[in-house]
């Protein structure tokens, strides 16, 4: 037999029909017709004279007793009149029975109208009505939420006398805590106690919203049973009922804990039930129909005030989140950084909400705001995320529950917000809460809401009796997260999300220009070959063709020759430029090399274009680099032949060649005592076309450098100069391992 009871058999008991009402009163049912079809047990008691048993007896027969001095169908008058205006205008109806005054009060269920009579005297002698103007404005006198709420807890318990009247406030869970109080002086105070969920169960919770009193005149009395014609097996919906008898659990539970008389008066916030005045008699107290509505009265201005200063609350909060968020974004879109705009000025992330830490998780960085766990320990709450929460937002003011590793920084953020930017890049903001450890102070034992009784061989639950206080130390958990915050944190990602996309159409629009500008290029290279290299040709060629003349004279011969070099060199430099326009567009593909052989190929070549003697080079260490082994000798060459060109006439050129290596890099300097360069025209030389002043003569086209530059940076390595004018160049290229 499985024994789980708990706060869910409370949930499942069906309080709304309990057959049953309590004794204090009587209650008869009649259909449309007027024909009596539901009776309690007790109506005899009320109604002397009447004959037991008046299920199908049309109301009419009954009127003269429950209303001596009214006319023979004032029922039906008062339902017709009730149905248009609400019965709210005819409840309470005084009438008499047998010289006794009772109050009539009429309710609608889907198919029946229940009449309820009820005594009407109160047990309070007080006048109600002058008393509760003055009730009202003193407890408004007050600014102070607490003291609104001590004076109300006040004039209730002047209006209906009860011996201790606290106001009770549920948390998100359902469990109640007692937040004010006013109590007969000889009672402990149970102020700041908690109470399990269970004790008051869901149903009830959700009963309490729709019907805003309730009162348990004496726990000691018998209930009396509905009565109704064997035949009829709907059981009566008893949702409006005044006088329906509460669960036999609730009962046992008011009498473990010595109360004889409750009563309570819900407080609605945005329809949802916010807490209750709940009221203890310590012996049995009946309120009358007036007292109890002046009592809802005081409940229900004590809900309108609180719902007034929650939302002013709420809106100067949301006000100072929005400003935040709004700042955010304009900054976002005026500057190109997002992470800068976010974290970089005096407004950031951390304005959005009431949180004392955040990191934003974007682009490759992780920026971190106030207070926050370290780099490693959130990199470990992301990939967490990333694999376990599937939704945009999640956030939690108990993260250990749900994510363990967070045990080891609870302190500075038991509580997360986090919103994903791009689940793909491992992209989030999370805003931080630290540890909030509080103590609850629960009236009894949470663990243990009831206590079970097998005695008699069947499981029988019965409410739990021990009411000690029980001390609880909560950790683990933060302050909760308000709508407010929720809210200004959707709309703070829409606004990043809004702003990434403005940046990455912006890159968009670049990478087409870039796009277009490389057509233009490839067309460019295009004309240059085919409508430079042509006529180039047909120059050399009719050069070629006067050249076999062989009676030239010496003269004509050398401009024919300057003509024959000048095509050529014009024939080199557009390959050149050809190859210069080719390296960006061309697929990079990296393998180990060993730049010994190749940088001493090279060399030897050079060697004999030159016509310089090998001793002039000293070739150092040739560590092994990674990249395109085409487009290194390209590097290599161009380097290599410029040092030898540049330094020809030094006497004698020294040039070394040698490479080092670190952990992260491998360097090659190549080193010349040639011409230099002159400081200020350093940057230049990387330059398309560009020539220093002091090259003189010396052949180039200025191509050479720029191709190299570009290859290098195709490698994702560096290439700088050290030079003097006059005294050498040193280039120095790195490649990263
Ligand atoms: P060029 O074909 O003119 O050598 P480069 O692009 O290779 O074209 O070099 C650009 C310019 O940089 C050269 O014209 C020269 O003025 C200067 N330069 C390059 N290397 C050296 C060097 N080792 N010593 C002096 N100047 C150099």
């Amino acid at each position: 037999m499985s024994l789980n009871i708990d706060l869910t058999n409370c949930d499942r008991e069906p309080i709304h029909i309990p057959g049953k009402i309590q004794s204090h009163g009587f209650l008869i049912v009649i259909d449309h017709d007027g024909y009596i079809r539901f009776e309690s047990e007790n109506t005899t008691a009320y109604l002397k004279n009447v004959p037991p048993g008046l299920i199908g007896t049309h109301i009419s027969a009954i009127e003269p007793l429950i209303g001596k001095n009214e006319p023979p169908d004032f029922i039906a008058r008062l339902i017709v009149f009730g149905k248009v205006n609400g019965f709210e205008q005819t409840n309470p109806f005084n009438t008499d029975i047998h010289g006794v005054p009772f109050y009539l009060v009429i309710s609608a269920s889907a198919d029946y109208y229940l009449l309820e009579f009820e005594p009407a005297s109160s047990d309070s002698a007080t006048d109600i009505q002058r008393m509760i103007g003055r009730s009202i404005s003193e407890m408004l006198a007050d600014k102070n939420l607490n003291n609104l709420l001590n004076n109300s807890a006040l004039q209730v318990k002047n209006v209906i006398g009860y011996d201790r009247v606290m106001v009770y406030r549920f948390a998100e869970d359902g469990h109640g805590e007692v937040i004010a109080e006013a109590k007969n002086a000889e009672l402990p105070s149970w102020l700041g106690l908690h109470y399990p969920a269970s004790d008051i169960p869901k149903q009830a919770r959700e009963l309490y919203k729709h019907n805003l009193t309730r009162l348990i005149a004496d726990v000691h009395t018998q209930p009396s049973a509905i009565l109704t014609a064997a035949d009829n097996d709907v059981p009566l919906d008893m949702t409006n009922s005044h006088l329906r008898a509460v669960s036999p659990i609730h009962i046992q539970y008011l009498k473990n804990m010595g109360v004889q008389s409750s009563f309570s008066i819900s407080l609605l916030y945005k329809k949802g039930l916010w807490g209750l005045i709940a009221c203890h008699n310590y012996s049995p107290r009946f309120i009358d129909y007036k007292s109890r509505e002046s009592a809802k009265l005081i409940g229900q201005i004590l809900s309108s005030a609180l719902e007034f200063r929650q939302d002013e609350e709420n809106q100067q909060i949301q006000e100072r989140y929005k400003s935040a968020v709004d700042q955010l974004s304009r900054l976002m879109l005026k500057d190109s950084n997002i992470e800068y705009a976010l974290t970089g000025h005096a407004v950031t992330l951390l304005n959005a909400v009431d949180a004392t830490g955040a990191v934003l998780i974007f682009d490759n960085n992780l920026i971190k705001l106030g207070v926050t766990p370290t780099d490693s320990q959130i990199t470990g709450l992301t990939s967490w995320l990333k694999n376990n929460i599937a939704d945009t937002f999640y956030y939690t003011s108990n993260l250990v529950s749900d994510y363990p590793d967070a045990a080891m920084f609870r302190d500075m953020a038991s509580g997360i917000m986090a919103t994903v930017l791009s689940r793909e890049f491992g992209e989030y903001v999370i805003w931080f809460k630290p540890e909030q450890v509080s103590t609850i102070t629960w009236a009894g034992n949470p663990e243990k809401p009831v206590t079970i009784d097998t005695t008699s061989g069947i499981a029988h639950i019965s409410p739990r009796n021990s009411f000690e206080e029980w001390s609880q130390t909560v950790t683990g958990t933060s302050k909760n997260w308000s709508n407010e915050e929720i809210k200004s944190v959707v709309r703070l990602r829409s606004e990043i999300t809004y702003a990434i996309n403005q940046k990455a159409g912006a890159i968009r629009l670049l990478n087409e220009k870039l796009k277009q500008a490389y057509e233009e290029l490839d067309t460019f290279s295009f004309t240059i070959s085919h409508d430079l290299k042509n006529p180039i040709s047909t120059i050399k060629s009719f050069t070629q063709i006067l050249l076999r003349d062989k009676e030239l004279k010496p003269q004509t011969l050398k401009v024919l020759d300057r003509i024959q070099n000048g095509a050529d060199k014009m024939n080199n430099m557009i390959n050149e430029v050809l190859d210069y326009s080719r390296i960006n567009r061309s697929e990079l593909t990296l393998t180990d090399i060993q730049p010994g052989p190749i940088i001493r190929d090279i060399v030897s070549d050079l060697l004999l274009v030159y016509n310089i003697d090998e001793s002039n080079i000293t070739i150092g260490n040739m560590p092994q680099i990674q990249g395109d082994p085409v487009m290194i000798s390209q590097v290599f060459a161009n380097i290599i032949s410029n040092a030898i060109k540049y330094s020809m006439k030094s006497e004698p050129p020294k040039i070394t060649i040698e490479g080092t290596d670190n952990d992260t890099e491998v360097v090659y300097t190549i080193s010349d005592n040639g011409l230099g360069i002159d400081i200020k025209q350093l940057p230049r030389i990387f330059e398309l076309f560009n020539r220093m002043d002091n090259v003189g003569d010396i052949e180039g086209s200025g191509v050479g450098l720029a191709i190299v530059k570009r290859i290098i940076e195709k490698h994702r390595g560096k290439i700088w100069v050290d030079s003097e004018l006059g005294q050498g160049s040193t280039f120095n290229i790195s490649f990263k391992k």
